[in-house]
């Protein structure tokens, strides 16, 4: 362990100490690890990522025991008709449902127990709303790391079902507030000397940068103008962005991404803040939105957010629940089942094109956070073709169809 690694609050820059067990600063701020001497980081050989970025990561070393394959999801540009639909040039699909839990979450949980182990922890809880969960549970049960999930009672039976197969312990609270049972179960990280690890912890964000790496390989050490990533807790769209930032740092790239912040209309607490001009979160409660993975109304990292789109330019937008179904169901058209919440952000830039804020010839990356098989309930709105037909009738009916 080198001491060279700290963590501090991203709004007031106060110093924590790397190993610090509670999520987040104690006056409630992100919190973001600070390695020492990154100007001089360099890109190494190796076959994982891990290792070829080893120089940005706080960890010092991550086995190949603990990993289960995550990251080298594909990059596709997208096709005519999606091409199309939003009016641009140049969109590109990353495809983070490929991961083994399908979502981005594994990039994180990678990083989550890698700390565990480098702690010497046995056990490490997680509160969310199910694809941390489930994720976690998965890479808990590679590792030998015992783990706990608290969720809503709104938490898809798929992705429950998922944490119970991998072994976890999930525990359903019956609350009406999710972002008030988060900072409950959150507060008693402390008390129970207990690592519960949530979706904008700072140890999760660097296992997010890696998305960034890749990109940055994948796209041939090019940068894209624009980043779409809806966004709930933030942790998933400050690691993109501290990636692509601390290859910049390094001398590796000269220009940064501009990020956009994609929210659900009904449940827009930074979205909504930005619109109007105000510098912290505005809280959403009691909403409604088929996009359960992006449903914190109260993200305690949001002001961050906020302080970052003006800061860096950034752009944000919301959308209506008709327009996240019409988005789920035109990339399925063009081949990509995701749930609601990854779909948000193709209707959001689409949005921002009409607007005039994106150029016709930009090059923007839609990250596509996870898969639309973990959440059938919401598929009750999509149309599906399907007909009964008799074994006799086979024949007819497809002659029919054609
Ligand atoms: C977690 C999640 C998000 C939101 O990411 P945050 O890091 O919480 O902002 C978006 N989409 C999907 C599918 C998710 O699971």
């Amino acid at each position: 362990m080198t001491n060279k690694i700290k963590l501090f609050s991203t709004i007031t820059n106060q110093d924590y100490p790397f190993e610090r067990i509670e999520e987040f600063a104690d006056n409630g701020e992100s919190l973001e690890v600070k390695i020492e001497g990154i100007e001089k980081a360099k890109i190494r050989d190796g076959k994982y990522l891990w290792e070829r970025y080893a120089d940005f990561l706080p960890f010092s070393k991550i086995d190949e025991s603990i990993s289960l394959g995550e990251g080298n999801t594909s990059l596709m540009k997208a096709d005519k008709k999606l091409l199309d639909f939003v009016d641009l040039n140049n969109l590109y699909l990353k495809n983070e449902t490929q991961n083994p839990t399908w979502s981005f979450k594994d990039r994180g949980s990678l990083a989550c127990i890698a700390m565990a182990k480098e702690m010497k922890e046995s056990v490490t809880a997680t509160i969310s709303t199910g694809n941390m969960g489930a994720s976690i549970s998965a890479f808990g049960a590679k590792s030998g790391i015992k783990v706990i999930v608290f969720v809503p009672d709104f938490t898809p039976k798929e992705k429950i079902m998922a944490m119970g197969i991998h072994g976890a312990i999930v525990v359903k609270i019956i609350a009406p507030d999710y972002s008030e049972i988060k900072k409950k179960v959150l507060s008693l990280a402390k008390k129970l000397n207990l690592r519960i690890v949530s979706g904008n912890g700072p140890i999760r964000v660097e296992g997010y940068k890696m998305a960034s790496f890749e990109l940055f390989e994948q796209m041939q050490r090019r940068v894209p103008d624009y980043i779409a990533v809806p966004t709930s807790a933030c942790g998933h769209i400050r690691g993109i962005f501290k990636g692509y930032r601390e290859l910049k740092e390094a001398g590796i790239i000269t220009k940064l991404p501009k990020m956009i912040v994609v929210q659900a209309h009904n449940n827009s607490p930074i979205v909504s803040a930005i619109k109007q001009g105000k510098k912290q979160v505005i809280p959403f409660s009691n909403f409604h939105t088929i996009a359960e993975a992006i449903t914190s109304g109260n993200p305690m990292g949001g002001d961050e957010i906020i302080d970052k789109v003006s800061k860096y330019g950034w752009l944000a937008e919301d959308v209506t629940e008709e327009e996240i179904i019409e988005s789920q169901k035109r990339l399925a058209e063009s081949g990509y089942f995701v749930e609601p919440a990854s779909a948000t952000s193709l209707f959001a830039i689409k949005k921002l094109k009409q607007a005039g804020k994106i150029e016709k010839d930009a090059f923007v990356v839609m990250i596509l956070t996870g898969s639309g098989l973990k959440d059938s309930e919401v598929l009750q709105y999509q149309k599906a073709n399907v007909q009964e037909i008799k074994l006799d009738k086979i024949e007819s009916a497809i002659s029919k169809i054609l």
